[in-house]
């Protein structure tokens, strides 16, 4: 399994389906890495090839990632008024309320925020005694550790202290990403977000674009005979098929956009 890139056969099929979802992952799929996190720019042309995509009768497009909703939107400048499902903070935040709804079952109980509010004061006393080079972002249901940018040791050795810590709160979840820690109580995720937005939209098809740890829940969730799920970059997957790098990834929604009108003219 995912020996390589998705054939033209599997993306003529997933191009041809009556409704098909196309999501991707930000970080690491549309945009490579930068150390510093507000600086990872989309690969040049793939917003735009998200754009035409959603364009399309019968095609939905979303960007899904860890990012919460707001910087996900500064990042890709997709604005809200355009076609394009946004969903941040691994599904717990989405600009569909479809997506939203459908998450609320995963929403965070007052037991969850006492968690989180113990969780937070432990890392910040965590990251200024011990680990002063590590960054600490806060989102709604989160507390996250960065170390972007930070010497590898003293970068592994922060995250395997936070992920420690995290073992004290029970009902914590742990999310590891590149060079990052998120500690979350919310209980939704990539995955089940992504399919819930497929069923609002009706999808036949799905394709999914990722390349982190939080993506397994996507393409572990996309298993029918036309869903696309591709893993961008090294490492093990759940996946069906893989490309190389962001270029690649690039590179394979500009042939989903080609085939996708190909099939519409052809309707
Ligand atoms: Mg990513």
């Amino acid at each position: 399994m995912s020996a390589g890139a998705p054939t033209a056969e599997a993306l003529e099929q997933a191009a041809s389906a009556e409704s098909l979802l196309v999501a991707t992952d930000y970080d690491g799929v549309l945009a490579p890495f930068d150390a510093d996190p507000m600086s990872a720019t989309p690969v040049p042309g793939t917003i735009e090839t998200l754009r035409s995509l959603a364009g399309l009768s019968g095609v939905h497009v979303a960007v899904v990632s860890g990012r919460d909703l707001g910087t996900l939107r500064t990042l890709t400048g997709i604005t809200a008024d355009e076609p394009i499902v946004l969903i941040g903070s691994h599904g717990a935040e989405s600009s569909s309320a479809a997506v939203r709804e459908a998450m609320e079952a995963a929403a965070v109980t007052p037991d969850d925020e006492v968690t989180l509010a113990e969780l937070r004061s432990d890392i910040e006393a965590l990251v200024k005694e011990r680990h002063p080079e590590a960054a600490i972002e806060y989102k709604s249901a989160a507390v996250v550790v960065h170390v972007r940018g930070v010497p590898r040791e003293l970068g592994d050795a922060a995250i395997a202290d936070a992920r420690r810590l995290a073992l004290d709160h029970p009902g914590v979840k742990v999310l590891k990403g590149k060079s990052v820690l998120e500690l979350s109580v919310s209980h939704a995720d990539k995955g089940s977000a992504v399919t819930a937005l497929g069923r609002h939209v009706g999808a036949v098809a799905r394709v999914y674009l990722g390349d982190d740890v939080t993506d397994e829940d996507a393409f572990m969730r996309m298993r029918r005979p036309d869903d696309v799920t591709v893993k961008v970059g090294t490492g093990s997957t759940a996946a069906r098929y893989r490309v190389d790098d962001e270029p690649g990834a690039a590179g394979l929604l500009t042939q989903l956009w080609e085939l996708c009108s190909a099939a519409r003219v052809a309707d």
